[in-house]
């Protein structure tokens, strides 16, 4: 358990860092994590001999984890402790003061994170700071999770009661606990706050929580309008992966980047200099250090925001690199599709269905997952988003994509893509 004086210190910390270094991290801060980074065998020489830290990409972060972490940690002892946890769900074990977590592994590699205690105390504080807020008045919290954590777990004190519902567990075996506990707060994925939202409308539910705070999947526009249909309340996103807490939504509804601790760097990857993935160093994680660790997340920068706040501005996330289509032409050039522009053809058809997903299975293979309620859907439905769809690749030079109907997601559980290459065929930039 974490000291509550700990996290009332970082709660204040983050609170007045981000008044006096709104838009940076501050010299000292970056002075201790430079002398802690000595620690790491991985960055040592590096750090001695003053050469530029190489951006690193989740496999080799995952392949350098003994030498990258502080507090000698091996790996296949690590994941063994994790993998028990996951199997058991009791998420309480930790190797010397310091948990373990997995990430879920939707791009292949599962990573292997740490927290010590210092860090989650840390991560509450900054939770507290930026998405919860303070209040004297006790408030509930319900939070679904793949699996949950000593860092989620160390939220529970004197004013927040903090409730993980798992999400292996259906969803109608959840309502009746929901129903007792009333939650104030929501913290789910949008596919979770959907279906929560379908339940609230056919009045198979009544909680009416004043928060509603999305996590983990991109919040699609739909989605959006339907939750905040059901419960009156606007849906807030956090920001917030295995590699860190990297930003979450202001009072005016955007979302900016932690940069008071964190220093993000854009590797862009579309010529407009609009879509880039973010590459990280967190100056508050010591015990497995994340330098220049570049994410695969695909963001929108965004303009400056009114509300004051100087840090970057991310107008939404897109989704993955992973996500992006490649396409051939009949030139042999390939193609790249961004996740938004099949959204965007899908959801302008003259008779769009209410929910879809799209694959790119094989080469030049689609496969479309159309729904209207839970049924599949008509024709009718299937042959407008064809013809947009069609009428997309055309644009492009793309004259021979198979397109076929298929039917498969499944909502729960897994993180929900609407866009998903499963080809996984890497082409150059
Ligand atoms: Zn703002």
């Amino acid at each position: 358990m974490i000291d509550k004086l700990h996290i009332l210190y970082w709660f204040l910390s983050h609170r007045f860092t981000r008044w006096f270094h709104p838009s940076g991290v501050s010299r000292w801060r970056k002075w201790r994590w430079f002398k802690n980074l000595r620690k790491s065998a991985y960055y040592q020489s590096k750090v001695q001999s003053n050469t530029p830290f190489p951006v690193i990409e989740k496999k080799e972060f995952m392949a350098q984890f003994n030498t990258i972490n502080t507090v000698g940690l091996d790996r296949e002892e690590s994941y063994r402790t994790a993998l028990t946890a996951e199997s058991t769900r009791d998420f309480s074990p930790e190797i010397n003061g310091v948990s373990v977590g997995l990430s879920s592994g939707t791009s292949g590699v599962r990573g292997l994170f740490l927290t010590s205690r210092r860090e989650r105390a840390i991560w509450v504080g900054a939770v507290l700071d930026r998405v919860i807020g303070w209040s004297f008045k006790k408030r509930s919290v319900a939070f679904f999770l793949r699996a949950n954590n000593n860092l989620y777990e160390a939220v529970n004190s004197k004013l927040l009661a903090f409730r993980f519902y798992d999400l292996k567990i259906r969803m109608e075996d959840h309502l009746p606990d929901l129903e007792c506990n009333k939650p104030d707060i929501l913290v789910a994925q949008p596919s979770v706050m959907l279906e929560l939202a379908k339940a609230k409308l056919a009045g198979q539910c009544t909680i009416a929580p004043s928060r509603l705070i999305s996590v983990a999947e991109v919040l699609e526009d739909d989605y959006r309008k339907t939750i905040e249909a059901a419960f009156g309340v606007r849906v807030d996103q956090v920001y917030q992966c295995t590699e860190g807490f990297l930003g979450y939504t202001c009072t005016e509804g955007r979302m900016h980047l932690n940069e008071d601790w964190l220093e993000i760097e854009r590797h862009f990857i579309d010529d407009e200099g609009v879509r880039f993935h973010p590459i990280i160093t967190d100056y508050l994680r010591y015990s497995q250090p994340v330098v220049r660790y570049e994410l695969n997340d695909i963001l929108h920068l965004g303009a400056a925001c009114s509300c004051g706040n100087p840090s970057t501005v991310v107008d939404r996330i897109e989704g993955r690199s992973d996500d992006i289509f490649y396409l051939e032409a009949i030139d042999g050039q390939v193609i790249r599709m961004y996740p938004d522009f099949i959204r965007r053809a899908v959801v302008t058809a003259d008779c769009p269905p209410d929910d879809f997903a799209v694959y790119q299975v094989t080469g030049n293979r689609i496969e479309l997952d159309l729904r209207s309620g839970d049924d599949a859907v008509s024709d009718e439905i299937f042959d407008s988003v064809h013809d947009n769809l069609t009428k997309l690749f055309m644009d492009f030079g793309l004259h021979d994509v198979e397109i076929r109907r298929t039917r498969r997601f499944n909502q729960t559980m897994n993180k929900f893509r609407r866009i998903q290459n499963e080809n996984h065929t890497k082409h150059a930039v």
